[in-house]
């Protein structure tokens, strides 16, 4: 079978990495992808969200799944527009319908379904400008620090958490008045939650589930969670606070009453659910939903799937996901991220990255994010360029062995946090 993935990121080298194992896959293509995906597949010259250009590419070379890694393609509707299209509609797309996306696309909508569906979350408000003073009053009821997200997408940077109520206020008002565009044009106030947070996964078929590792990601740039939000420094898994009992409430307070929800609104979703949870006093409350794996959790959470992914893909595209097994490594994976020196501000791309060779010499595995090549040379693309990730008995052993491989890769202005896994 044919398989074409979509994405360019650290996430879609990781996954093109576990689909390419499956003995079922005849051809891996990756649109576009980077300098690591073309090891594991073949990169194809297109963009995410050009559906036109991805429906002709899939049409011409008998793709038979479109895996989708990123947000964006989703929330614009790619599996609409091939339910929508007679010639397409043979091709499954694994992801939900543009509806199924509002759960990233609209923390309103998400908190609207959560409290339809009684699934835990922080008490909340939905303001615009017309209701500004209910938002005043909603934050003067609450106690600090205050929580304030832009409805819409902020490739991450959508969530202010303010000290003190009167910045909370403030930045409410310029919120409202276009900070963020479009997508702050209605805030979500929400309680703080104080707590550890996870990220839980599900792959669906719109009826039936399975829930894949647990992971932990590392978001701040700066060691002891510290410094400005970047899209991610490293990710562990297994989660040992997510232990059998915790999850049974994940399972039964979250998981199955999503899943029941997405039925009950008649809301096609064939994909994976990214359950952002925090554990306050114990029990698993719901921060967001995100519509796609997670990066950099996804860089060690396929290194524990020793199921045949492919095999669990064509589950979700033909509905009977609960015939197929998933079977999990019981060992620790641990993957560290090296960024380019200033990321997540300004930072400079075009660096020739050495020491690759030596690290694949080595029993971790790397996946490329912000990575190009350039006159036969990898060079650095992005913030986030390289996921080092191992294997380890404990979590401790796999950092280690990753932080050693990070030592090699070589770069200017090379960063990363030898902190990974440091809370659990
Ligand atoms: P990302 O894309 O980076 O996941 P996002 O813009 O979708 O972020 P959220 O995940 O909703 O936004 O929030 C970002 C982070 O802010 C969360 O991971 C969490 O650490 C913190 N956060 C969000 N809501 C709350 C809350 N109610 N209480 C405490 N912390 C929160």
């Amino acid at each position: 079978m044919k398989i074409l993935l979509l994405g360019s990121g650290g996430r879609e080298h990781a996954l093109a990495w576990k689909i390419a194992q499956s003995p079922r896959v005849e051809k891996l293509y990756i649109a576009p992808g980077n300098a690591g995906s073309n090891a594991v597949g073949e990169n194809v010259n297109i963009q995410a969200t050009d559906f036109e250009a991805i429906a002709a590419f899939a049409l011409q070379e008998q793709v038979s799944i479109v895996v989708v890694g990123p947000e964006d393609p989703l929330v614009k509707g790619i599996y609409d527009y091939f339910q929508n299209r007679a010639d397409l509609r043979q091709i499954a797309v694994v992801g939900p319908s543009a509806k199924g996306a509002e759960l990233e696309g609209s923390k309103e909508f998400a908190k609207g379904f959560m409290m339809r569906h009684n699934i835990p979350t922080a008490r909340y408000k939905s303001i615009t400008s017309n209701n500004l003073e209910e938002g005043y009053a909603f934050l003067e009821s609450l106690e600090a620090p205050y929580v304030l997200k832009a409805d819409g997408l902020c490739a991450g940077k959508g969530v202010l958490i303010l000290p003190t109520l009167a910045e909370a206020k403030k930045e409410l008002k310029d919120m409202l008045g276009g900070m963020f565009g479009s997508a702050s044009s209605t805030v979500v106030i929400e309680e703080f939650l104080s707590g550890i947070e996870c990220s839980v996964f599900v792959l669906t078929d719109g009826e039936h589930y399975k829930v894949l590792p647990v992971a932990k990601d590392y978001k701040r740039i700066g060691e002891g969670d510290t410094g400005l939000n970047t899209g991610g420094m490293g990710s562990v898994t297994p989660v040992p606070f997510a232990d059998e009992e915790y999850m049974e409430k994940v399972r039964t307070r979250i998981i199955e009453p999503t899943i029941n929800g997405l039925i009950e609104e008649k809301i096609t979703y064939k994909g994976f659910i990214f359950l952002g949870l925090i554990r306050v006093k114990g029990e698993p409350m719901m921060i967001e939903y995100n519509v796609r794996m997670g990066d950099p959790e996804t860089e060690s959470v396929v290194l524990r799937i020793q199921s045949d992914f492919v095999d669990l893909l064509e589950g979700v595209a033909e509905g009977n996901l609960h015939e197929k097994t998933l079977v999990m490594d019981p060992r620790t994976a641990g993957c560290v991220i090296l960024v380019s020196g200033g990321y997540p501000e300004d930072y400079e791309k075009g660096f020739p990255i050495s020491g690759l060779e030596q690290a694949a010499a080595t029993d971790s595995i790397i996946f490329h994010a912000g990575t190009t090549v350039k006159d036969g040379q990898v060079v650095t693309n992005g913030g986030r360029v390289i996921a080092v990730c191992s294997y380890g008995e404990t979590k401790e052993e796999a950092l280690v062995k990753s932080y050693e491989v990070a030592d090699k890769i070589q770069f200017e202005k090379k960063y990363f946090r030898r902190d990974i896994g440091f809370d659990l």
